[in-house]
């Protein structure tokens, strides 16, 4: 394999390598069904016997994202998390700051607005990024004792009630 004839043609074998390790990338990213940082698919695809190095992750991963192919969140450390975009269109996703378990939201009322601006807008290309995170069920804290007893607090001070009479 140590034959060099031409670098046009060392250039076009090492174009077509990279592309179907490209393809392996977005493969085991499509396998993995949560958002996954570079680094935990690179482990994963190393794992499958995918034989990538985290740089060629991190740029089919790019490629990805810029083809309109995966969606982006942040973590709460500023990583980027990839998760394969549905064939009809982005989405956005609820996440678990805890664990990282994610699922889909419906965000029709959201996309209307973003038409809204685009179309009342000069900008052109718009693009959108909205993560809702949170504390799935299983993540949350047993149930916080609601009412430790002693000492209720005094109701009617100064809260609008129902007006009387
Ligand atoms: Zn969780
Ligand atoms: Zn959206």
């Amino acid at each position: 394999m140590g034959r060099r004839r031409s670098g046009q043609q060392a250039h076009l074998v090492l174009g077509a390598r990279t592309a179907r390790r490209r393809a392996a990338v977005a493969g085991v990213l499509a396998d993995y069904e949560e958002f996954v940082s570079a680094r935990e698919l690179h482990a994963l695809a190393v794992a499958r016997g995918v034989r990538v190095g985290l740089t060629t992750v991190y740029r089919a991963l790019r490629e990805l994202e810029e083809g309109g192919l995966a969606d982006v969140v942040m973590d709460e450390s500023g990583e980027r998390l990839y998760r394969p975009r549905p064939a009809d269109g982005h989405q956005h996703y609820l996440i678990c700051r805890s664990c990282g378990t994610s699922r889909p939201v419906d965000s029709a009322a959201l996309e209307e607005w973003v038409e809204h601006v685009a179309g009342s807008s000069e900008f052109a290309a718009l693009e959108h990024q909205v993560q809702l995170t949170g504390i799935c069920a299983p993540c949350q804290p047993e149930a916080a004792p609601a009412e430790s007893g002693a000492g209720s607090p005094a109701l009617g001070g100064g809260q609008p009630s129902a007006a009387h009479g």
